[in-house]
């Protein structure tokens, strides 16, 4: 079974084609810039170099127009027809309470789609415009739906609702949503198969440029960080996550800021970005903070006791720990917040393997040592694998109808 797997951004789709028989990629690539004079493309695969070429894409439709001119184009052969693609799968980004799991692409998915753009205005537009270009190019093509929120419709009342007006929730249905849940859902997978175990209770870091930290019982998420938006929680790259709100109708007076330019300051101009006025790169902020670079070396300890300070809270609420997961772009590659994260945590009966955690970037690997009660693990995060997982049972369920 091949499944082509979508993930549509604002003005970015990405792709990847996988052999479901065993779940390799055969192609992947980005388009980018959508929309954009200099938008390019870049497709990746086994056997080829990275092959970039900068063409005008005007809309997602055309963006997934070029995916498949490239994926039956005579110079590499990757499918024949258009008819070999059994499914699609999409990354959708919010489904508000609606699904608590993969689904079925019909008009009723897309509707939310529509019906959570408040929610999401930049991401959930983005995804129909996917959806709907996949509609007219693959007319009668099964296509499934994976929610970055889905897996966190788990989390109870208690955790989910802000002490605000009990009327804002039911009239605008404002709460926590949280997202990454793919992510979160994949690795916690992962960390349960190497536990041997499902009765767990997991604390797994997606720290990227965006990031979030989730408490996970028995493979159910109980807890996450973001919360309405994925403005809340962890600090990151450039959002300041969780803040005083009352900050922020003080600012809006004292700045004379729009409800526009304030939504740019806390998710754009703001966290490791903000506080060190150098970088959203973890990578540039520690050069930086190793040539003395005060604000630097201030914005990596902030994002460090704010990620510490939520392991505890989370190992409270979930009454003990078995493991915590690193994952994504800091968390797979940067030894330096793990350490900060882990280390001072023996009181809770975890062993940090000091010098393995400084060898590994961007491989399984567990990070404790043998004896540890609490296990660490960095996991790859593979959201377009489990979306393609996804879609296979969901479109395996309807052919055995
Ligand atoms: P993501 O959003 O998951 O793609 O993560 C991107 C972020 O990962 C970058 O902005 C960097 O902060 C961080 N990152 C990537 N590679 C490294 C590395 N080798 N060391 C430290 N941070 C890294």
């Amino acid at each position: 079974m091949k499944i082509l797997v979508l993930n549509c951004g604002s003005s970015s789709l990405k792709f990847q084609l996988l052999n479901m028989e065993n779940e390799t990629v055969s192609a992947r690539g980005l388009v980018e810039r959508i929309g954009k004079e200099d938008s390019s493309v870049t497709f990746c695969m086994d056997s080829y170099e990275k092959i970039k070429k900068e063409i005008p894409v005007k809309s997602h439709k055309a963006g997934v127009q070029i995916v498949f001119d490239f994926l039956t184009s005579d110079e590499f052969k990757i499918l024949k027809s258009k008819d070999e693609i059994d499914a699609i799968g999409h990354r959708l980004v919010h489904g508000g309470e609606k699904y608590a799991g993969s689904v079925l692409i019909d008009d009723d998915v897309i509707q939310t789609l529509r019906d959570c753009s408040v929610f999401s205005p930049l991401h959930n537009p983005a995804n129909i415009a996917g959806v709907e270009a996949c509609k007219e190019l693959f007319p009668g093509l099964p296509m499934a739906g994976v929610f970055d929120t889905a897996f966190h419709q788990t989390m109870p009342d208690y955790a989910y609702m802000y002490a605000l007006p009990y009327y804002l929730y039911e009239k605008h249905h404002i709460r926590r949503y949280g997202f990454h849940g793919t992510s979160h859902r994949y690795v916690s997978q992962i960390a349960n198969k190497l536990l041997g175990r499902e009765d767990t209770r997991l604390i797994s870091c997606h720290l990227g440029n965006g990031s979030s930290i989730t408490a996970i019982v028995n493979g159910k998420s109980l807890d996450t960080s973001m919360g309405h938006t994925p403005v809340g929680g962890l600090i990151m790259g450039t959002r300041c996550g969780d803040i005083d709100p009352a900050i922020v109708t003080f600012i809006e007076s004292i700045e004379h800021l729009s409800p526009e330019e304030l939504d740019d300051l806390i998710n754009k101009k703001s966290g490791v970005f903000g506080v060190s006025g150098i970088s959203n790169d973890f990578r540039d902020l520690e050069a930086a903070n190793k040539r003395g670079d005060k604000r630097a070396k201030l914005a990596l300890e902030m994002f460090d006791f704010r990620l510490k300070k939520y392991i505890g809270a989370y190992t409270a609420i979930m009454g003990g720990l078995d493991a915590i997961i690193f994952t994504a772009g800091i968390g797979e590659n940067d030894p330096e917040t793990r350490y900060e994260a882990c280390n001072g945590l023996e009181y809770l009966g975890l062993k940090f393997d000091v010098e393995k955690n400084k060898n590994i970037k961007g491989e399984l690997a567990e990070i404790s040592t043998s004896d540890s009660k609490v296990k660490v693990y960095v996991i790859p995060t593979n959201e377009e694998l489990l979306i393609a997982r996804d879609t296979k049972d969901i479109v395996s369920s309807i052919n055995s109808k």
